[in-house]
C-alpha cells in the first residue's frame, strides 16, 4: 500500500499528478486536481524554458526536502505564515481551493496564515511539499 501525498490515504495504487508543475503521487480521487503524468512519459517529456528551470529547482528542493526527512524532526519556522500566504497567492490559489487539494479545513489555512495556528509537522510537510517552500527549519 502507498499513501496519496495530497489526501494522505492509503491506496492500492497511485498515480502520477501534475499540479502547477509539481508531481505528486495520488490516488484516483485527487488526481482530477491535476494533470495525470504516465511514469514512463516523465523522462521524455519536453519543458519550455521557464518549466525546465522551475522543474530543476523543484528537484533540488525536493532531494533537499527527502535528506531533511530522513534526518528527523525539526520546527515549524517562525515567519510560516507568511510563506504560506505569499506561497498560495503567488500560485493564484483561494484558501478553499487549498483547503480542498490537501484535504485540510479552510479555517486551518486561514489560521494558519493569519499566525492563529502552527501547523504540526504532519501538516507543515504537506504544505512544503505542495507550495514547494520551506517552513520546517532543524531543531
Ligand atoms: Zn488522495
Amino acid at each position: 500500500m502507498a499513501e496519496c501525498e495530497i489526501c494522505g490515504r492509503s491506496q492500492s495504487s497511485l498515480n502520477q499528478i501534475d499540479i502547477n508543475g509539481i508531481i505528486f503521487n495520488s490516488c484516483n480521487d485527487c488526481s482530477s486536481l491535476g494533470q495525470i503524468v504516465k511514469k514512463t512519459d516523465s523522462e521524455r517529456r519536453t519543458y519550455q524554458q521557464t518549466g525546465r528551470a522551475y522543474s530543476q529547482k523543484r528537484m533540488e528542493k525536493q532531494m533537499f526536502n527527502e535528506l531533511k526527512a530522513d534526518s528527523g524532526d525539526g520546527i515549524v519556522c517562525d515567519d510560516f505564515a507568511d510563506i504560506i500566504k505569499f506561497a498560495r497567492q503567488s500560485r493564484g490559489l483561494k484558501q478553499k481551493d487549498v483547503a480542498k487539494i490537501i484535504n485540510e479545513k479552510e479555517s486551518i489555512i486561514h489560521s494558519i496564515e493569519t499566525g492563529k495556528y502552527m501547523p504540526n509537522l504532519k501538516l507543515a510537510k504537506k504544505l512544503e511539499k505542495f507550495f514547494n517552500v520551506k517552513i520546517i527549519e532543524a531543531e
